[in-house]
């Protein structure tokens, strides 16, 4: 079968591999009927993640919309035929950590990340003809035959994600709220926010095109996060305070700092981008003396929040349509990566259908 796989920095290509097979009882096998690229994929396709990379090895994706294909002896929640969707971390379902639904620190997978190296599982990916889920019944979720896949490739990262980033923000009617980021996750994340009755929104992103996108899509002011006399003017808006609530979903030191910087004393900054940096440029003192709320969720336990995204599509409270603007063959999945990775064409969401 067909997959993509790691040769290095910005080589990501679709090759033949060996298809998978049910190793375990609590696997099943699934086939991929679309996947598509999440931010966080980009870390490794330009490199930042190299070393825990198998090159001409390791598989890529973890955004699934799928049909279970066949079942392990121990699985009870799926049969063959059903629509499915996973977790983009799988997790066990039964140490203290999943109980607890730290899902993404499962102490059995030991962190594991579909597609994301050795250092996270050594698991097969999404961008390919089929793939293994193990632990099937803990982390995969049946998924409404009424739901597009679009709207199902939502639900293993981006939108559990955008809701956590609201549950930690805890959004009051009136308050004031920037959301620092505006791929997709940050897309939902502020369309999940505008629900909330924020009294005013502020939006960042350097892409035109993502501005240009939240503004016309919402009425939200966004700006270049380079444009010092624009967060001068956020901070004015604000009695010279800042804003209330901070949501960032970029995982960029120039992003946590901006967040910092937008926030007023007694805010809460809730920072669910995946950081990759050995080092933060926090100021912690700065924090402490501003009593400052920080949540830093770079591995989003999203399996608890699957079912609720789930719901918010099904009854059609977002409209996935508009985020997915791009379309290509898993042949193509080194032209995607790049599309994505660059913004071309105003890309946001790009979907491969193998
Ligand atoms: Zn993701
Ligand atoms: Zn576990």
């Amino acid at each position: 079968m067909k997959a993509a796989v790691y040769f290095g920095p910005r080589d990501v290509r679709a090759v033949e591999i060996e298809a998978p097979q049910i190793r375990a009882e609590h696997e099943i096998l699934v086939k991929v009927r679309a996947t598509s690229i999440c931010g966080s994929d980009l870390h490794i396709y330009r490199g930042t993640l190299d070393g825990i990379m198998a090159r001409g090895r390791s598989q890529l994706g973890h955004e699934l919309s799928g049909e279970v294909v066949e079942v392990g002896k121990a699985v009870g929640n799926f049969k063959p035929g059903d629509r499915v969707t996973m977790a983009y971390s799988a997790s066990c379902g039964e140490c203290y950590m999943c109980r607890v639904g730290q899902t993404a620190h499962c102490t059995t997978t030991n962190k594991a990340v579909y597609g994301f190296g050795t250092a996270f599982g050594d698991l097969n990916g999404t961008q390919a003809e089929y793939m293994v889920i193990p632990y099937a019944d803990a982390h995969a979720m049946k998924v409404d035959e009424s739901l597009s896949d679009e709207a199902t490739l939502l639900l293993s990262c981006n939108l559990p994600s955008a809701l956590i980033a609201n549950r930690l923000a805890d959004i009051q009617p009136g308050e004031t709220v920037a959301v620092v980021g505006l791929g997709p996750t940050g897309i939902l994340t502020l369309e999940l926010a505008l629900k909330r009755g924020p009294g005013r929104v502020f939006a960042f992103d350097p892409v035109d095109a993502r501005r240009s996108f939240v503004q016309k899509r919402y009425g939200v002011e966004a700006f270049d996060p380079s444009d010092r006399p624009q967060i001068e003017r956020v901070k004015e808006a604000t009695r010279g305070l800042g804003v209330d609530k901070v949501m960032e979903i970029v995982g960029t030191p120039e992003s946590l700092s901006l967040s910092l910087e937008l926030v007023r004393p007694g805010g809460t900054v809730a920072a669910i981008g995946v950081f990759t940096s050995d080092t933060f440029n926090l100021n912690l003192a700065d924090v402490f003396l501003r009593d400052i709320t920080l949540h830093m969720n770079g591995f989003a336990n999203v399996q608890p929040f699957m079912w609720e995204a789930q719901r918010l599509l099904a009854r059609g409270v977002l409209d996935p349509a508009p985020l997915f603007t791009h379309r290509f063959s898993l042949d193509q999945v080194g032209e995607a990566y790049e599309t994505f990775a660059e913004k071309k064409n105003g890309a946001l969401k790009v979907l491969i259908r193998p």
